[in-house]
């Protein structure tokens, strides 16, 4: 209590590390950093009908101004970032984007998630390029399904990508999984079974509710509590939480090379834990994934001499943070789908 009075007196930045706080006192190390809207894939729970450009959608954000963003964040304690989107490699110079923000001073883990259309193909050079961590959308591990669900005939590709990928030396990837009632829930031994064997690990993910997907949502959520239970039953262990860990809930099992996580939005107290901040393509800062439509930072993105000011910025928006989603009442927000923002 006393220490986190004196905190609040401290410099935002320095030897006790992280200084990005909320209002609630939630303390923020981890930037989600979309790179574009656009996605090749077509999920059912995100864009079935593909990608079609908004009216008046702003171009995204350039190099030097994603730059002068993560040297803001940096300067605050932030040290992570991950790179997202849509489909963050469709940019074609992801691999600049990368080099550029793994050298920031203070960013010590870049990460990213991609669908893996050309991980195969590029996983040593995002390796080379600065990315130490990945997280692979894999929703099945059956070919037919998996074209079902993407609108792309290629996991085999996708699964000589998690190859290349361990070869490549990662230090960690992660499979992201999105379980669907009636559509791959019943996939999840197989999962599960598919990474114990790997130095893998896995992460379900409850279908989210967002403004474009209500009546998928409403026939094919599963619930995070469910999955748990199906994990315990197969003798998998919740692992105590470490100070600092984010909202996914770890399970670990003797036998197992590999953990799962569960990412369960809807579950109860998800929020408290929650320790990271967005910035959309366009310059959009989001406080949360389903807020109102964030705050635009491109106008302070636009010479290095605004960094005092966007630091300052960011500090005091991050203050307005809600205590949680609006989930329970239907209410996504301004979010038309994940990819919009950067899930
Ligand atoms: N294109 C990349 C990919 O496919 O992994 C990165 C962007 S995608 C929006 C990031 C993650 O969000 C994926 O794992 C995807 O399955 C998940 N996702 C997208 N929409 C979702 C939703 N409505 N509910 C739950 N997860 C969702």
């Amino acid at each position: 209590m006393i220490v986190d009075r004196l905190v609040d007196y401290l410099p935002v930045s320095g030897p006790l590390g992280p200084r990005l706080r909320d209002g609630l006192g939630r303390r923020f190390e981890y930037l989600r950093l979309s790179l574009t809207e656009v996605c090749n894939f077509r999920c059912t729970y995100c864009l079935p009908d593909g990608y079609r450009k908004r009216c008046g959608q702003p171009s995204v954000l350039s190099l030097a101004e994603i730059e002068r963003a993560v040297r803001a964040f940096a300067a605050l304690g932030l040290w992570k970032v991950r790179l997202t989107g849509g489909e963050p490699t469709i940019r074609h110079d992801f691999e600049d984007v990368a080099r550029a923000v793994s050298t920031v001073p203070g960013i010590r883990r870049v990460a990213m998630t991609t669908n893996g259309y050309r991980l195969a193909e590029r996983a040593q050079s995002w390796r080379d390029a600065g990315v130490d961590a990945l997280n692979i959308s894999v929703d099945s591990l059956d070919p037919a399904r998996f074209a079902a669900i993407t609108g792309h005939d290629r996991l085999a590709e996708v699964l000589a990508g998690i190859d290349a990928a361990r070869e490549a030396g990662f230090s960690s990837i992660k499979l992201n999984a999105v379980l669907m009632r009636g559509v791959n829930d019943d996939e999840l031994e197989a999962m599960t079974r598919f990474v114990a064997t790997r130095d893998l690990s896995l992460r379900f993910i409850e279908v989210m509710r967002t403004n474009d997907n209500a009546e998928f949502f409403a026939a094919r959520h599963v619930s995070g509590e469910s999955v748990a239970r199906r994990l315990e039953a197969a003798g998998w262990q919740r692992l105590a939480r470490e100070a600092g860990a984010g909202p996914a809930v770890e399970f670990g099992h003797a036998e197992a090379r590999g953990r799962i996580g569960i990412i369960a939005p809807y579950a109860k107290d998800f929020c408290a834990s929650c320790n990271r901040l967005r910035l959309g393509s366009d310059g959009k800062f989001h406080l949360c994934l389903f807020g109102d439509g964030g705050f635009d930072l491109r106008p302070l993105l636009q010479h290095d001499d605004q960094h005092d000011e966007l630091v300052a910025r960011i500090v005091a928006l991050t203050r307005t943070k809600a205590p949680a989603h609006r989930l329970h009442d239907g209410d996504s927000g301004a979010t038309p789908h994940l990819a919009s923002i950067g899930g």
